[in-house]
C-alpha cells in the first residue's frame, strides 16, 4: 500500500524534524538534582552568577610580573596561593610567586612558568622576554556575570555538568521526558525466556528498542507483541496511541500479513512517508494519528535499530525539547575498499578503529544481529557513489 512516493534519506530525515517540529507542545517542567539531571533536557537557560574567572586567575605555577620588565633579573616580593585573596601588588622589576588557579595580583600582567626561570635568595632570572597576558585568564573571560551559561534545549552531557556545578545550579529545571510506546508485531514472535520453535524467533527488537529509548532520554513503554491479525494490532494501537510518540516493530512491508499501515488507517493516521530510499530499513513508516506521531519500523532487527537512530530519535528528541536533534555524523578513513550497488543511501555495521580507520563488517543482510552487536558503528553509503577505495574519507553514524 503506497501512500507517498518513496523519499531520499536527507528528505525523510527532513520530513521527521520539520513535522515533529510544527506540532510539539512545551513539555512538563520538572526540578532535578544536579546529579539526576544528566542526560536531560534542560527546561531553562541557566544563567552566570558571576564572571568566569572572576578575577584575573594564573593557569600555571610560576610567577607573575610585569612584561616589560622581562628579560631581566626580577625581586621575589611575596607569594599568592590558590584559594587565598592576593595581598600585593607588583611594580617594575617585581615579581609574586603564584600558583595554578590564584588570582594575579594587581599591577601584574603575565605569569611565567617556573620552567622557564631560574630562582634563587628572593632573586628571579627571566631569560626570555614574556609576552604580555602570558598564562593569566582574564576576568569574565570564559563566562561574563548574567550570560548563558546552558541554554533551555540542550541535553545535559557529563560536561554540561561541569559548568553547572561551577556555577552554581544545584537543581536544573528539566523537561519530562516522553514516552514512547513499543509495540512489536509478529505471529513468529515469543518471548525472551521461551524456548522457540525452529520457525518462531525471540522478540529482540523490544529490548533493543527499549535500550535505545532509554538511552535517546525517554521512558519506554513496552506492550505485548500483537499477532498478525488486522483487528489485534488495531486494539493493540489503541493502547499504544496513549503515548507520547509509537514505534511499531515489523508489518510494514508488502507482505499478505503487514496489516500496520491498515490498521492504523483506522485511527485516521496521515502518512508523511511510507519508504525511505535507505538500507536496511526501506519500508519505514513516519506518520501521525490525531496528536500522536508513530514509526512504523521494518522488522528486521538492523533495520529496526537503524531506523531509530535517524529518524524515530530524531522525533523523541523534538517531543523532549531538544532545540536541535543531533545525528552524530562524522567523517573515518576506509582501511579496505568498499563496494555498494548504487540508488539507496546504505548505512552498514562498522567497526571505528584507532587512528579513525573504518572496517566494514561482513554482513547477511538486515537480519544480522551478530553484524549489528559487533559494530561500533554505521558506515554511511551514498546512494551515488557505488565505489570507494582504500584510504579515502567515508561517512559514519555513531550510533550503536
Ligand atoms: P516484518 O518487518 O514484520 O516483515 O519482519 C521482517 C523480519 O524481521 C522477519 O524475519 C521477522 O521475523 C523479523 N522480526 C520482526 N519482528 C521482530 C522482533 N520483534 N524481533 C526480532 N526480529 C523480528
Ligand atoms: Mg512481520
Amino acid at each position: 500500500m503506497a501512500h507517498v512516493a518513496a523519499l531520499t534519506f536527507e528528505q525523510a530525515r527532513a520530513e521527521v524534524l520539520e513535522r515533529v517540529a510544527a506540532r510539539a507542545a512545551r513539555p512538563a517542567v520538572e526540578t532535578a538534582p544536579l546529579d539526576e539531571a544528566c542526560g536531560r533536557v534542560l527546561a531553562e537557560t541557566v544563567i552566570a552568577d558571576r564572571d568566569y574567572p572572576p578575577e584575573p586567575r594564573s593557569m600555571r605555577d610560576g610567577f607573575a610580573l610585569q612584561a616589560s620588565s622581562t628579560p631581566g633579573e626580577l625581586r621575589v616580593v611575596g607569594e599568592v596561593r590558590a584559594g587565598e585573596p592576593c595581598r600585593f601588588t607588583v611594580g617594575p622589576g617585581e615579581a609574586v610567586e603564584i600558583m595554578t588557579g590564584a588570582s594575579v595580583p594587581a599591577g601584574a600582567d603575565a605569569v611565567v612558568m617556573f620552567e622557564h626561570v631560574s630562582a634563587a635568595g628572593g632573586r628571579l632570572r627571566v631569560p626570555q622576554p614574556v609576552e604580555p597576558g602570558a598564562n593569566i585568564s582574564p576576568r569574565g573571560s570564559s563566562l561574563k556575570a548574567g550570560a548563558a551559561a546552558v541554554d533551555a534545549g540542550t541535553r545535559l552531557t557529563p560536561a554540561s555538568m561541569a559548568l553547572l556545578a561551577a556555577v552554581g545550579a544545584a537543581q536544573a529545571s528539566v523537561f519530562a521526558r516522553p514516552r514512547v510506546a513499543i509495540l512489536p508485531t509478529g505471529d513468529e514472535l515469543v518471548g525472551i525466556e521461551e524456548q522457540p520453535a525452529p520457525w518462531q524467533i525471540r522478540n529482540s527488537n523490544s529490548h533493543a528498542l527499549a535500550a535505545q529509548v532509554r538511552r535517546a532520554g525517554g521512558i519506554p513503554v513496552v506492550l505485548p507483541p500483537v499477532r498478525d491479525r488486522l483487528d489485534d494490532t488495531v486494539e493493540a494501537l489503541e493502547q499504544a496511541l496513549k503515548q507520547d510518540l509509537v514505534l511499531v516493530s515489523g508489518g510494514v512491508s508488502a507482505g499478505t500479513y503487514d496489516l500496520v499501515e491498515k490498521a492504523l488507517e483506522r485511527f485516521g493516521a496521515v502518512f508523511y512517508f511510507d519508504r525511505v530510499l535507505i538500507q536496511p530499513g526501506q519500508p519505514c513508516v513516519f506518520g501521525r494519528a490525531g496528536e500522536t506521531f508513530f514509526f512504523g519500523l521494518p522488522g528486521n532487527p538492523a533495520s529496526t535499530f537503524v531506523c531509530f537512530e535517524i529518524f524515530a530519535r530524531a522525533a523523541l528528541d523534538l517531543l523532549a525539547g531538544v532545540a536541535k536533534p543531533p545525528l552524530p555524523f562524522t567523517l573515518a578513513v576506509l582501511a579496505e575498499p568498499f563496494r555498494h550497488k548504487p540508488g539507496l543511501t546504505r548505512f552498514l555495521p562498522a567497526r571505528l578503529e584507532d587512528g579513525a580507520r573504518l572496517h566494514p563488517i561482513a554482513w547477511g543482510g538486515s537480519g544480522d544481529v551478530c553484524a549489528l552487536a559487533g559494530a561500533n558503528c554505521f558506515l554511511v553509503a551514498a546512494p551515488d557513489r557505488p565505489n570507494y577505495e582504500a584510504g579515502e574519507l567515508i561517512r559514519v553514524l555513531m550510533a550503536v
